[in-house]
């Protein structure tokens, strides 16, 4: 009976190099791997490369390896693919899953084709990370095509987002997606892959703490047994000697939902607050509504900067003093203000407004 990478009720963990480079780096690899108590092995063999004339993986013959890896030290390999070229391969060689990189998700066509390839697989896996782009409808998209394919074990991977302005990351985490995707989708396993998300090795740790603590479903973590030698991602890979310590650090809760009366008591004060806040934020919009009809008769714009300027900084003098933080409520602010402006704009211009 085939054995359900999802149906693991341990934190599922998959270890092993960005790409296949050897046949060597690839076997000393996953005996480290094997060695952390990790079942998962993974290796790309055909890499996706921003830039050309650099290494574009190893191959078919990385294959081979995995399916060494896989007969000689029992562990589960995967790999990615972003055609159906690829998907043949694997099938042909036996591999246990395939992930379907950022790049592919962020493209339908591929994705359908990919899927195309699958229908009638029924013993694969299949991971989908999300896409480049914080859009969550493409990464529900491509989940839904695999679907459709009739794929039954997809694990979704969350490896974080290409945005202009990553800070001290490669990628900027944005955990609010993943757990969006969570509630839309609570059959579906998520998991982190903190590697991508740091695209440093010291900043791995801290993103690999916090997904485990926000209730991740595992980790995907580049490791590799030389990472300074590395052909592709070599600031980021764990050193695979280093792993069994690495996992040891990182505490998976339990993920089940305890019965606690203090628990309750907290959450039937967040109930009322929330309905307060909904409530609030309805008078807020029925005055911004009034406020349009008398710019209307003053044959005033919508937009007032000096008076937005005066709400913000007084909304952050509150917000300072009660010692919560500037660049939340900037957000929040800014999100009210639009939907205002919008609000106040379609009075003016008679819009039928849309729900
Ligand atoms: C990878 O896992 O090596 C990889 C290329 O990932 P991503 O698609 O997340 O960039
Ligand atoms: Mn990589």
């Amino acid at each position: 009976m085939k054995e359900y990478l999802s149906a693991s009720t341990k934190p599922i963990l998959i270890c092993g190099p960005c790409s296949a480079e050897s046949h060597q780096q690839v076997l000393q690899t996953a005996k480290d791997v094997k060695e952390a108590g990790v079942t998962w092995f993974r290796a790309g063999i055909w890499k996706p490369r921003t830039r050309p004339n650099s290494f574009e993986g190893i191959g078919e013959v990385g294959l081979q390896w995995l399916k060494e890896v896989q007969q000689t030290l029992s562990l589960k390999v995967c790999t990615e693919v972003a055609k159906p070229f690829h998907v043949e391969e694997c099938l042909k060689a036996g591999i246990n899953a395939v992930w379907i990189g950022a790049r592919t998700c962020s493209n339908p066509f591929s994705v359908q084709e990919i899927a195309e390839s699958l229908k009638g697989v029924d013993n694969l896996s299949v991971l989908i990370k999300n896409p480049t782009t914080p859009d969550i409808h493409l990464w529900l998209g491509a989940i839904e095509r695999i679907e459709k394919a009739g794929i039954k074990d997809i694990v979704a991977v969350h490896r974080g987002f290409a945005l202009e302005n990553n800070s001290s990351y490669r990628q900027t985490p944005l955990w609010r997606i993943p757990i969006e995707l969570q509630r839309l989708r609570r059959d579906i396993k998520i998991i982190c892959d903190p590697s991508h998300i740091a695209g440093k090795r010291e900043y791995v740790k801290e993103i690999a703490l916090s997904a485990a603590s926000i209730g991740f479903a595992g980790l995907m973590i580049e490791t590799h047994n030389n990472p300074l030698q590395a052909k592709t991602d070599n600031n980021q890979q764990l050193f695979s000697k280093d792993l069994k310590e690495f996992l040891s650090s990182i505490n998976f809760p339990n993920n089940k939902e305890v019965n606690s009366n203090e628990l309750e008591a907290y959450r039937q004060e967040i109930n009322d607050i929330d309905k307060n806040i909904c409530n609030l934020l309805s008078e807020r919009m029925n005055l911004s509504k009034q406020i349009a009809e008398i710019k209307i008769a003053k044959n005033m714009t919508v937009f007032q900067p000096n008076r937005w300027q005066e709400v913000m900084d007084s909304i952050i003098s509150i917000s300072k003093k009660q010692g919560l933080n500037e660049d939340f409520i900037e957000e929040i602010y800014n999100i009210i203000h639009q939907e205002s402006i919008k609000t106040q704009e379609n009075i003016v211009n008679k819009k039928e407004v849309m729900p």
